[in-house]
C-alpha cells in the first residue's frame, strides 16, 4: 500500500509554486521607487567612484555561501530589466576579477556619502 501524498488536494502544495519559477514579479510602486533609487545610486558610483578604481561591488551569495561581483554596469542593467518588468540578463560571473575593486554596497553608499560631505 502506498502512503497517503501529505499534500494531495492541497492548495498550498510546495511543488506548485514551483513552475513558476522563471516569471518575473512586478514591482509594487514602492519597490519599483526603491529600484529607480538604487539605479540613481549606481550611476552615482559609476561617475564618482569607478575613477577612484571601485568598479562595483560584491556580496556573499545564500545560495552558494560564495562571493559575487558586480560590475556597476551589471548592477544598471539589471534594475533597468526589473523597471521594464523583466527578468534580468543573467552574467557569468568574472572567472578571476580583481578583488580589490570591489566592495560592500554598504560600503560604496558610505564612500559616496564622504564625498558629498566635502
Ligand atoms: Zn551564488
Amino acid at each position: 500500500m502506498m502512503p497517503l501524498d501529505p499534500f494531495a488536494n492541497d492548495p498550498n502544495d510546495p511543488a506548485s509554486f514551483i513552475e513558476d519559477d522563471e516569471q518575473p514579479v512586478p514591482l509594487s510602486p514602492q519597490e519599483r521607487a526603491e529600484v529607480t533609487q538604487d539605479l540613481d545610486y549606481v550611476r552615482d558610483c559609476m561617475r564618482r567612484l569607478r575613477p577612484r578604481g571601485i568598479l562595483g561591488i560584491y556580496f556573499q551569495c545564500e545560495d552558494c555561501e560564495e562571493l559575487h561581483f558586480y560590475d556597476w554596469e551589471i548592477m544598471e542593467q539589471n534594475m533597468l530589466a526589473s523597471l521594464r518588468g523583466e527578468l534580468p540578463p543573467v552574467h557569468e560571473p568574472s572567472a578571476d576579477p580583481n578583488v580589490d575593486a570591489y566592495v560592500p554596497w554598504e560600503y560604496a553608499m558610505g564612500y559616496l556619502d564622504g564625498l558629498d560631505a566635502r
